[in-house]
């Protein structure tokens, strides 16, 4: 079976399934509201005493960053607005407490699930884990206890709550399984977090699984092996082996510099969305923020960011990120991004639109009040700020005049801001490609995006799933764009960095170090490895490679001559 494999590792041992009771509610006329009401707040009491406790084993286990998701869950609880609308419907539609949480939690859940961000979407489980917790308390429920497991066991789940993952005792759960969840859900952010192999999304699984079976779980391939046969538990066991090696040698990268056997030095930075990544990419120890993206600041609200706002966020990431750099992409905003307070135009290739600096340079009241932001807090850290979806000079140079005109703005205001503040673009647009020769000459750095990148390039929406099989960043003329892009960035004499997903690709990393690419940003769980992989390589050779891949006429063969050519143990 396959599920989604989101924290690496192997996981084998005896499974205990963790099955929510099935809870039918039911609708009840009631003729005392205000009993009810009595109810709903003695579990509110009892939910806050309970998340506290959790709050404070998490803390005390797992650590603050971790800890914080029951701070979100208490602010719910906190929540006059949530539990306002509770008591309303109580009182107006004279119905058991329950029911009446049940209702309102569904309603917000609805309207967090129609989101389009994946972050937004996410929040879900937060208010399921909370309201969950209510109606159990109202109902006299009790949860399966995953605090006191006496011997190590691999937990399958429909879904787990943070309040499950929060109790687990890491030394006991050797894995986990859900049915539901993708890549940044709870279960999945904090099974890499406590560094648990994990699969999620592998439907049906509390059916498939029975209590006690022996499963083998792989978190990198999203394989599940029920009951298997003793040559495949030896052949696993010899993987989990050679795994928990591998995450030695990692260890030992930390506070190492990342540098070729032959002495070239790259920079390998995190991606991040918001001022608290920042913990994630000081925990992994990186050596920047190769990409800030700042539309969550702007999705996460009902109304645009305030300049003041936006100074604090800026601030926060330059001050936390003690001297490291710090690129920070001005709104990029449209595509599959819409904030629900702005309106957007209905497009038929929104991918192809209005967006991020097509949108900042026509509304520049949004993108003034952001480099403004941006220059003051550049006075605090080393900030660097780019501009996304540039697919031509002119854009570049408007963007450029206007971030001149702020800048004497704040001068006569007498505001302090870095009056070197490098400014750099994204490439992720095949003009801008093509013209990098010409685009160097204007800018400080390039960052290649090669998310979109590789979808304008091969014409392969990236959303797409009927499509996603041509999504491929081993084509070709990705490949050779890249390396356009680095050469003529290197004319300049101005550094290339890469902020798209390829730059945490194993398999790609050798051939970007083979391209010279400057600076290599990616999710922070991902950089030690790629530390671990550039110390292992000799740019020279990898130069020697990529003389030949270029010559290679289709991504398979690039991918197969990268798998038998390039060792790096
Ligand atoms: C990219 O396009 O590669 C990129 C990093 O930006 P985003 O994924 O935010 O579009
Ligand atoms: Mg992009």
């Amino acid at each position: 079976m396959i599920g989604i494999g989101v924290s690496s590792g192997i996981g084998m041992g005896k499974t205990i399934i963790k099955k929510e009771p099935t809870i039918k509610l039911k609708k009840n006329h009631i003729d005392n509201p205000e009993r009810e009401i009595s109810i709903l707040n003695d579990a509110r009491e009892k939910g806050k005493e309970q998340i506290e406790a959790l709050y404070q084993h998490a803390f005390n286990t797992i650590g603050k960053k971790e800890a914080g998701i029951f701070r979100a869950h208490k602010m719910i609880l906190e929540d006059p607005d949530f539990f306002g609308q509770i008591e309303s419907k109580i009182k107006e539609e004279m119905v058991n407490a329950e029911w009446a949480i049940s209702e309102v939690a569904n309603f917000f859940i609805e309207m967090f699930e129609a989101m389009e961000d994946e972050y937004m979407r996410e929040r879900v489980a937060d208010i399921r884990d909370v309201t969950g917790r209510l109606i159990k308390i109202v109902l006299g429920i009790e949860d399966t206890d995953l605090s006191n497991l006496t011997e190590p066991v691999i937990i399958v789940a429909e879904d787990l709550t943070p309040s499950d993952t929060a109790q687990m005792d890491r030394k006991k759960v050797i894995g986990f399984i859900t049915e539901v969840g993708g890549k940044t859900s709870h279960s999945a952010i904090m099974a890499r977090t406590l560094e648990i192999p994990a699969v999620v999304g592998l439907e049906n699984a509390t059916e498939l699984i029975s209590n006690g079976d022996y499963v083998i779980l792989d978190g990198d391939t999203g394989n599940v092996i029920i009951n298997p046969e003793r040559e495949v538990i030896e052949e696993y066991s010899r993987k989990r082996e050679e795994y928990i090696e591998f995450k030695k040698k990692l260890e030992e990268m930390r506070g190492q510099k990342s540098i070729t056997k032959d002495c070239f030095e790259v920079e390998i930075a995190a991606n991040i969305g918001t001022p608290k990544d920042v913990e994630g990419v000081l925990l992994n120890d990186g050596e920047g923020v190769g990409l800030y993206r700042t539309e969550f600041l702007y999705m996460d609200r009902d109304r645009l960011p305030t300049e003041e706002e936006q100074f604090e966020a800026y601030k926060e990431v330059a001050v936390k990120l003690e001297g490291r750099p710090v690129v920070i992409r001005t709104l990029d905003i449209g595509g599959d991004k819409e904030l629900s307070y702005l309106p957007f135009p209905k497009e038929i290739n929104p991918f192809l639109g209005y967006r991020a600096i097509r949108l900042c340079l026509d509304q520049t009241d949004i993108f003034r009040t952001q480099l403004r932001a941006l220059l003051r807090a550049s006075a605090y850290g080393n900030i660097k700020i780019m501009f996304p979806m540039i697919s031509a000079i002119e854009e570049l140079r408007q963007a450029k005049g206007i971030l001149e005109d702020v800048k004497n703005e704040l001068r006569s205001e007498g505001i302090m801001f870095n009056e070197n503040t490098e400014v750099g673009i994204m490439i992720e647009v095949p003009a801008a490609a093509v013209m990098s020769d010409l685009f160097a000459k204007e800018v400080d750095f390039f960052s290649i995006g090669t998310n979109d990148l590789i979808q304008y390039t091969t014409a392969v929406d990236r959303c797409n799933g009927n499509i996603a099989y041509l999504y491929n960043e081993f084509h070709p003329a990705v490949l050779r764009l890249i390396k356009k892009v680095i050469d003529n960035g290197h004319k300049e004499g101005i550094w290339v960095g890469m902020c798209g997903e390829v730059a945490g690709n194993p398999q790609l990393i050798p051939v970007l170090i083979g391209m010279g690419l400057d600076e290599f940003s990616m999710s922070a769980s991902s950089m030690l490895r790629a530390r671990w992989i550039v110390n292992n390589l000799s740019k020279r050779e990898m130069e020697g490679l990529v003389d030949e891949i270029l010559k290679l006429p289709t991504a398979e063969e690039v991918k197969d001559f990268i798998a038998q050519n390039v060792n790096i143990n």
